[in-house]
């Protein structure tokens, strides 16, 4: 009897705001073997860090797959045609048929953590100040899930950005410039995305158009100049939004608490504060 396969995608990734670049950058895709029906599912990934990757089957029919089911894995860094499973046919006289769902995100969402003794520099320049709008659990924003563990750095437009912490950049978005005091505006603000060697992020938002100082790749220092404040995005003034966040095993935004070094070796949690902090690198 001949061989009936239907092939069935969907796949999601899970920030929005990188959605129209995940084609090239993150794919899930498979190669049948027409001799005996057998498929192959791969993975390839174009990012500068690892992404987990869960595929979850809503049809499989007449076919088995040598690993379990829902599939979970993280597939490392810049590799190409990563092989993940292979399915094959039960009964090949039988008709075939598989559908399934792809998610991915940032990390290693199933097993990582962040390393909480890590110590960061308040990200701008060595002896400047500025006063802390909105810090942990803030009532203007700072209130929503994946956001809770956030500080906004009140500042003029163009103040120099300075890394937190050592990390690769991977997502740099400067383009724009507009901003308004509603949600609506979240998707034009410009930011930067480094990711650090624990498997977390900081996100460093609302920054100034053609503000970035470093691109997608770049390696960069706690300390160093990464680029310009500004006002884009969703936002009432000038101000960076700083946030360091990974990914949960339900592949959901998970902001987490830091400390940040001052004088004397002290590492403190920063509060909501109108003098602010003075950064020590
Ligand atoms: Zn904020």
């Amino acid at each position: 009897m001949k061989n009936v396969f239907i092939l069935l995608i969907l796949s999601f990734f899970i920030l929005p705001s990188h959605a129209k670049d995940s084609e090239e950058l993150f794919e899930v895709f498979n190669i049948r073997n027409e001799e005996d029906g057998s498929t192959v599912v791969y993975a390839t990934n174009n990012y500068m860090c690892d992404e987990s990757v869960l595929i979850e089957f809503n049809t499989l029919k007449n076919m088995e797959a040598d690993v379990k089911l829902p599939f979970r894995t993280v597939v490392p860094a810049g590799s190409k045609k990563y092989k993940l499973f292979t399915l094959t046919i039960k009964n090949r006289s039988k008709g075939s048929q598989l559908g399934y769902t792809t998610r991915f995100c940032h990390g290693n969402a199933f097993e990582g953590e962040h390393d909480d003794k890590h110590v960061y520099t308040i990200p701008y320049k060595e002896g400047e100040q500025y006063g802390i709008g909105q810090a942990y659990g803030g009532r203007f924003s700072h209130y929503m899930k994946g956001k809770t563990h956030a500080i906004d750095f009140t500042m003029p437009e163009g103040t120099s950005i300075c890394a937190a912490r050592d990390g690769i950049v991977i997502f740099v978005k400067d383009d724009s410039n507009k901003h308004g005091k509603t949600i609506k505006y979240q998707s034009y603000g410009n930011y930067i995305t480094i990711y650090h060697s624990d498997g977390t992020m900081a996100n460093y938002f609302h920054l100034k158009k053609n503000g970035s100082k470093v691109k997608v790749g770049d390696k960069v220092k706690a300390g160093e100049v990464i680029a310009l404040s500004g006002n884009t995005g969703w936002s009432s003034g000038p101000h960076l939004h700083f946030q360091v966040f990974r990914f949960d095993e339900n592949m959901e935004v998970k902001s987490v608490a830091t400390k940040f070094r001052q004088v004397e070796g002290k590492a403190i949690i920063l509060k909501k504060s109108k003098e602010g902090y003075l950064s020590v690198h």
